[in-house]
């Protein structure tokens, strides 16, 4: 009788599945695929890759939600997918921007995988570094709303955002140049004042709230501390995962 070969599965035991929400925009989900298979081959070593499951919008159409103001119906969507990653598979669900976790709770509650939440993820690695406050720069909804400074100061943060005319500029920028893949000299230049007026307004590092900014600002280029939340959340993801 020929043996037959041991029962073996193609997925590394160790390894879990990551669901992402992506595509808003597309520039930072390629970002956060590029980070979490790196750190995936950086841990695994070999010919390791991440395990993903990717759910890409057309960030059109959640752009016209999130300007009607229309959060319920955001949130019902990213649940539903949500779930739906998770009946593909996912055993962890990371959403690809910080101004959608806006709906994040209707998320959470939609699961029963885990989500990593990127403000929670981020907060970790500003009190790792020691600091108390520090400025952040995102998008108006997670400059000005509660569902992102008010997570972080649930850590014991204090959090310091520009001025109104600042955040205008801020969120411009994000929306007419970062979303649309095209990153300017100038704009960088006008991040960089808002950031130094931070520091001076006692902020000890500054976040780029919005997975888009650290494709522009680098940390080479900031002169305090700097997190970059693509950064922080697809380590944290791969953390999880691994
Ligand atoms: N990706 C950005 C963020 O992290 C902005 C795009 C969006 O509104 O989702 O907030």
């Amino acid at each position: 009788m020929i043996a037959q070969p041991a029962p073996h599965t193609h997925k590394t035991a160790s390894m879990k599945t990551i669901g992402l929400l992506g595509g808003m925009s597309w520039e930072s989900s390629v970002l956060y695929e590029e980070l979490i298979n790196t750190a995936v081959r950086e841990r695994l070593g070999g010919v390791h890759s991440a395990d993903l499951i990717i759910r890409s919008y057309d960030f059109a159409e959640i752009e016209a939600l999130q300007s009607a103001g229309d959060w319920d119906a955001a949130g019902e969507l990213l649940a539903s997918d949500a779930q739906k990653l998770e009946s593909a598979g996912a055993q962890l669900i990371v959403l690809c921007t910080n101004t959608m976790h806006r709906v994040a709770e209707a998320i959470e509650t939609a699961i029963s995988v885990p989500f990593i939440h990127l403000a929670d993820a981020t907060a970790v690695a500003i009190k790792a570094e020691g600091l108390e406050t520090v400025g952040l720069l995102g998008t108006r909804f997670t400059m000005e709303e509660d569902f992102y400074r008010g997570r972080l100061e649930s850590h014991g943060l204090t959090v310091v955002v520009p001025s109104e005319d600042e955040r205008t500029i801020v969120h411009d920028i994000i929306y007419n140049e970062l979303v649309q893949g095209e990153l300017n000299r100038a704009s960088l230049e006008q991040y960089l004042d808002i950031i130094d007026r931070l520091g001076a307004a006692g902020a000890q590092g500054v976040i780029a709230g919005c997975t888009e900014i650290e494709l522009l600002v680098t940390e080479d280029d900031v002169f305090i501390p700097y997190f970059p939340t693509t950064k922080i959340h697809a380590h944290a993801a791969v953390s999880a995962a691994l």
